[in-house]
């Protein structure tokens, strides 16, 4: 039977089931497509890593004698609509029978669906053979539960997958380390130098411009740092347990303006393209952490597992469990609109100035950068969460919906009224100062709620607090944040108000 098996952009598995055998009457399909650039505006950088990552893998299946049909964007009989041409090689190939792997992204699973209905031969569905849980299993561990709590499921992965784990008990006493994962970083620890892939990708910056996709930012087409072959991946991991590993857990949190990745592993895009799997990635670190226990503390090898086994999955689960309405929520009801500096980076306060200008540059960002700095400040300042989403779908090299929604949306935006988040993740000026070297530099004191130099996150904070109440006031975990509110006096509060209002009006001047 001569079969079509599509593969998708961000399904880079070479150790997928489908690829064990080599058969003569299976064609594989790969497509560059504007459907799929065009949805939203994307970083050049991302477009450029998936594209290279896709035609890298369409060689490396020809190579070992699969046959691939491939059209790159800029190919003149290129549809650029999955519909279009999943039907067009069905016909000129007399395929008998069409085959996908589950797309990750709600809308391509829906549209292949619906595909699927629309033709008139055989269709199959299979798993894509890369996180550890199905779609469905958070929402069968959750189920009657209310409160879907990070942690329970994180400590049923441990167990489930006895990863550090004996006897059913976590190694090392904890399920979790994750307070002494809160450290600021002084310089005390010579940062190794990020590992770069140094690539030239001129030739598919060329295809993309041809092809007129609208992008922003820039690359350095000459270097291009990112992994973008299974092997480059297997390398960067290498490199992560020998060089950062040790140090990981202890300054996961910190913040520092000399360094955009600290001790990040920068596994996100090579994992979310599935060039390499999370169980790949969380052997390897457990398997070095095993041979070098007298360098490596538990504590540094916990906080990465949990990202990994709890968050990641913990994520996608939360999305398949909630779309497609969690897409148009907005609890808290925010309506601003996104300020311009967040297309530049040019404002005076230097957390965002950094965090914004180095997401801009490199397209990404560590986690307390997303959360703490520039997520914190798009929810004090009450940005529609669309704009928010938006932003971060396009601006990050390892943004797909399924995990950049739930974190966007929920995790730092709780527009989901707390489905992930407890509480908001806000603060003031002083959590931004305890975590990094910013302050000290900045245009801005962090002391100050008053006057021209103020920090903004703090009346931005007692504001956002105070016009939230009634959102909050059945939540026992914002108690003491509404305990504090209440002790400002009444004339003071309406100074925060005003000042807050006056920054909110005015954000492309701060
Ligand atoms: C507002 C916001 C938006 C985010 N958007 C994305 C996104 O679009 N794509 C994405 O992959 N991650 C996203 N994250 C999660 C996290 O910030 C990134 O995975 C991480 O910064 C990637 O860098 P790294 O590989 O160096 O991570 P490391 O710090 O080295 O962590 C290791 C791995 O853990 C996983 N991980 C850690 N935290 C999370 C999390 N909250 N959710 C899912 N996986 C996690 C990632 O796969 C990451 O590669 C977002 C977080 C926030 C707060
Ligand atoms: S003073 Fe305020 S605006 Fe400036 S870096 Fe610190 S937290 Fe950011």
């Amino acid at each position: 039977m001569r079969k079509l098996r599509l593969i998708l952009g961000d399904q880079l598995n070479a150790k997928h089931s489908w690829f064990k055998q080599k058969n003569k009457n299976t064609i594989y399909l790969m497509a560059e497509m504007r459907q799929e650039t065009d949805y939203v505006k994307h970083h050049i950088q991302k477009v450029v890593a998936f594209f290279i990552s896709m035609r890298n893998f369409s060689e490396a299946l020809n190579k070992v004698g699969h046959q691939v049909i491939y059209f790159k964007i800029s190919d003149n009989e290129n549809q650029h609509d999955l519909e279009k041409i999943i039907t067009r090689v069905i016909s000129d190939k007399k395929i008998e029978k069409f085959e996908y792997q589950l797309p990750d992204e709600y809308r391509l699973d829906e549209q292949l669906k619906s595909i699927c209905k629309n033709l008139k031969i055989e269709s199959k569905v299979y798993d894509t053979e890369h996180f550890y849980t199905s779609r469905n299993d958070l929402t069968n561990f959750f189920h009657g539960k209310k409160i879907l709590l990070m942690e329970n499921f994180y400590r049923m992965m441990r167990k489930r997958h006895h990863i550090l784990v004996i006897n059913e008990q976590p190694i090392g006493g904890k399920w979790n380390y994750d307070h002494s994962n809160r450290n600021k970083y002084k310089g005390e620890i010579a940062i190794p130098k990020p590992l770069s892939f140094s690539k030239d990708v001129l030739s598919i910056v060329n295809d993309i411009q041809m092809a007129d996709v609208k992008t922003f930012e820039e690359i350095d087409a000459e270097n291009f740092p990112w992994p973008t072959t299974r092997k480059e991946s297997i390398e960067l991991l290498d490199y992560f347990c020998t060089n950062l590993l040790a140090y990981f857990g202890e300054y996961q949190d910190a913040l520092y303006s000399e360094h955009a990745y600290l001790f990040h592993s920068r596994l996100s895009f090579a994992m979310n393209s599935k060039m390499i799997s999370p169980k790949e990635v969380i052997d390897t670190v457990i398997t070095y952490f095993n041979n070098n226990q007298d360098t490596i503390e538990i504590s540094q090898v916990e906080g990465f597992v949990r990202q990994i086994l709890g968050w990641r999955e913990y994520i996608r689960g939360i999305y398949w469990k909630e779309m497609p309405n969690y897409a148009k929520m907005n609890a808290l009801d925010n309506q601003n609109k996104l300020p311009d500096f967040f297309w530049t980076g040019e404002t005076k306060m230097k957390c965002m100035q950094h965090a914004i200008s180095q997401s801009l540059t490199e397209a990404y960002a560590h986690h307390i950068q997303r959360l703490m700095i520039i997520g914190n400040f798009s929810l004090l300042t009450q940005i529609h969460p669309d704009e928010v989403d938006a932003w971060y779908l396009g601006v990050y090299i390892d943004a797909i919906e399924w995990v950049e929604m739930p974190n966007t949306r929920g995790m730092s935006q709780y527009a989901d009224g707390g489905i992930i988040a407890t509480k908001p993740y806000v603060s003031s000026g002083s959590y931004i100062n305890k975590m990094s070297n910013y302050c000290s530099s900045c245009h801005y004191k962090v002391k100050n709620k008053f006057g021209e130099n103020a920090c903004p996150f703090n009346s931005l904070y007692w504001n956002f607090l105070d016009d939230k109440r009634e959102h909050f006031k059945n939540n026992q975990r914002m108690n003491m944040m509404m305990a504090l509110l209440n002790k400002i006096k009444p004339d003071e509060l309406i100074r925060i108000k005003e000042k807050a209002q006056y920054i909110m009006e005015n954000l492309d001047s701060y």
